[in-house]
This record gives C-alpha cells, structure tokens and sequence, in this order.
C-alpha cells in the first residue's frame, strides 16, 4: 500500500462502521471504526497501512486523526447513547502524548457529543513503550468518562496481569481462533478463564469475528454481553437500523437456551441416577473396610469410573485410591492421607453435599494426572466423609449429552 497516495488523497480515505450488537437488549449499541480507501473504484482496507512498521507514525496518525474526524461527524447524527468505538494502537495513542486525539474529542464534545459513548479500543500488542506512561494517559483519559476496551487478547503470556492492571470497561476477544476444531479444548479453557476474570474485574466481554453460529452460541455460552462480525452484520458506509437482528437473535438465544437447557437436565438426570446406583450399593456394603467397598462400587461401575476415593470433610483421604489401569482395577495406598482441600470448589461441593444430603457431578474439567477431559460424581457417606467417583472420558464420550 502506498502511504503517500493515500496521504495526497486525503479525500477518499473514509470510515466504514461495523454495527456491535448487546446481547441484553438485541440491539446495536455501537459501532467501531475501521479504515477505508477508495482506490480507482475500489475500496480497501486501511488495516495493512496502519499496520506497517516502514509507514511513518506522523503518516499514520494524520490519516488517523481524518478517519476520527469523520466517524464523529457521523456519531453526531445517531441516537444518543450509541457508542463509538475507536481503534487505538498503543504506540499511537502515546503520539503527542495523546493531545491532539483529546483535543479532537473535545472539540466534538463541545458539539453535543458526549465523550462517554467514546470506547477506545486498545492495542498494544507490538507496543515497546513505557507501559506506566501508557496507563497514566488511559487514566487520564478516562476522568472525561471515556471508556476503555483491551483488544488482541489471548496471545500474549502476560495478558493476565496486564487486564489486572488496566481494569478496561471491556475486554474483547477475537473468535477467529474458533474457525478450527483442531484449536480444541484449550482454547476454550483460556476462554473461559477470561471469561472469569471478566466477571471478578466488573468487565464486558465483546466477541468478535463471529462467523457462524457456532461462535455466537461460543459467545452467548461464555458470558460475551456484546458480539460482532460478518455473521451477524458487516461493516459499511453507513448505520444500520438498531433493531435489524432483534428477532433473529431472540430466534437463536431460544435455540441456545433448548440446547443448554437439555446438556443441564442431562448432568442432573445422570446424578440422580448414579444417587441412587452408588448410594444402594453403599449400603448393601457398609461393613466393608473402605478398600473393599471401593471395589464392590467398581464391580458395578466398571464401564464407566476410572478412579474413586473417600475423603473426610477438611478433604483428607480416608482410603486409597482405587485406580483402573490397564490391567484392571488396583489400589493404590500411596494416596491415604492426602489432602484436596487446597483443589477448586472443593470446599464449596463438600458444604453442599453435606447440606442438601446428596450427590453432585461436577462440570467438565481436565485431570491433571491422565489429561482428559472428566467429570467427578461425589456422594456424602457415613458421617461427615464424601465419596468421590471419577467418570472417564470414554464414557462421557459415548453419552455426549454430558461433554
Ligand atoms: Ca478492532
């Protein structure tokens, strides 16, 4: 792309808006600004211009400052409370000190707009600057009721902490990577660890790149309040009525709602059922040492438990573990006297077995010794000790209605 074509046709360098769509409401409630290009009929994407490293950042920031320019001429027009979303590399931002981009918005702001519907969308994904001086600026940035999103996540290994510390009003996660299968399970455990933090810092999440259906039923699964992409509508020239996709996402979040309702109603059935299997064959043993009754259970789980232990209730094992290998079941003393109190919810299970006298399956989650993706059934036994059954992969694979 020829930078200094485009900076001697200022003229045909436009905004284009891609509608962002709330998922409480159905409706588009901001739009973000890309760059646009006309060129000899044709209309290209500012993207790879403002991505090249040999294009002058004064270059980029004039054409920049244009682009800010005419997409606020046009927010101007639109209902009040649409936000703006705006594009901000990190390396920009910091250009000036960021004074003529804030002189701009006020400027706007002056003409009525007011400089809460402005999100900036941050990112600093090849930024090397002063990360102190960038938070400083998006600090000050933020006392004009300007709101924050932090873009290009999930690739970077300090991600986390540097979330932590900008505390944006939005993250936003990009669902290219979904396309595949082969991008798999850990995508979405990073997903939804994201989606943890989100919660636990009070911010939005907003996915883009949505595609297909899939990925907004990804989105709609994993918290995303907001959604964009082609899927759903792609960028214009224009603004598109806020109600354009009102009755088909309320089409599609009932078929989510059905498709989740029938995977929840599932796990419940399957604990009912292993409730009343495991608690039968409990007592039918109870005078058994624990071992022993380990492997009465096993003898009637054996398609579908891997591994089963007792704990007492601050989490120590009270047995060993028994553990079908290869060659069939066997103990495994080793485990007595091990503590999973430290584990995820385990705490939180125990009370609630012990409160409501029954068991619960867990969610899906990753063993850490075989790696495969399980569920745990835990049942309270005797007094005050818990009864823990590992379900395989293999058979929650061949009752998929619990993956
Ligand atoms: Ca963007």
């Amino acid at each position: 792309m020829d930078a200094l074509e485009i900076l001697s046709n200022l003229d045909s360098v436009f905004p284009y808006f891609q509608p962002i769509f709330s998922a409480d409401e159905m409706l588009v409630v901001a739009y973000e600004v890309l760059g646009r290009y006309q060129s000899d009929g044709e209309i290209i994407s500012l993207g790879p211009f403002f991505n090249d490293d040999q294009i002058p950042d004064e270059y980029k920031y004039e054409v920049d400052l244009l682009l800010v320019k005419r997409s606020l001429e046009k927010a101007l027009e639109v209902r009040e409370d649409i936000k703006i979303f705006l594009n901000r590399d990190a390396d920009l931002l910091v250009y000036d000190d960021g004074e003529s981009f804030l002189q701009e918005l006020l400027s706007f702001e002056k003409r009525g707009l007011s400089l809460s519907r402005i999100v900036l969308e941050i990112s600093e994904h090849q930024y090397q600057g002063d990360l102190g001086q960038l938070d400083n600026l998006l600090n000050y940035y933020r006392t004009y009721g300007i709101k924050i999103a932090v873009t290009r996540l999930g690739r970077e290994s300090h991600s986390f902490t540097r979330i932590g510390r900008l505390n944006p009003d939005i993250l936003k996660i990009n669902l290219q990577a979904l396309k595949s299968t082969s991008t798999g399970t850990n995508f979405n455990d990073v997903l939804f660890a994201i989606s943890l933090l989100a919660r636990k810092i009070g911010a939005d999440l907003l996915f883009e790149n949505i595609e297909m259906s899939y990925q907004l039923q990804f989105a709609w699964k994993n918290g995303g309040r907001y959604y964009q992409g082609f899927y759903l509508s792609p960028p214009t020239d224009d603004f598109v009525p806020s109600n354009l996709l009102k009755n088909r996402l309320k089409e599609k979040f009932h078929d989510f709602n059905l498709y989740e309702k029938r995977k929840l109603e599932a796990v419940y059935s399957t604990a009912e059922i292993l409730q009343a299997k495991v608690h039968e064959i409990v007592l039918k043993n109870k005078k058994l040492d624990y071992e022993d009754l380990l492997k009465a259970i096993a003898k009637q789980m054996d398609d579908m438990a891997f591994r089963m232990y007792i704990c007492d209730g601050d989490g120590f094992q009270i047995s060993g573990n028994l553990f079908k290998g290869n060659n069939g079941w066997n103990t495994q003393m080793e485990y007595l006297n091990k503590n999973w109190s430290w584990r995820p919810y385990f705490l939180e299970t125990i009370i609630k077995m012990r409160n409501d006298r029954k068991g619960i399956l867990s969610d899906l989650y990753c063993d850490i010794e075989t790696g495969e993706s399980i569920r745990t059934f835990s049942l309270p036994v005797f007094e005050n000790n818990y009864l823990f059954i590992d379900i395989s992969y293999r058979y929650l694979f061949e009752h998929d209605e619990l993956l």
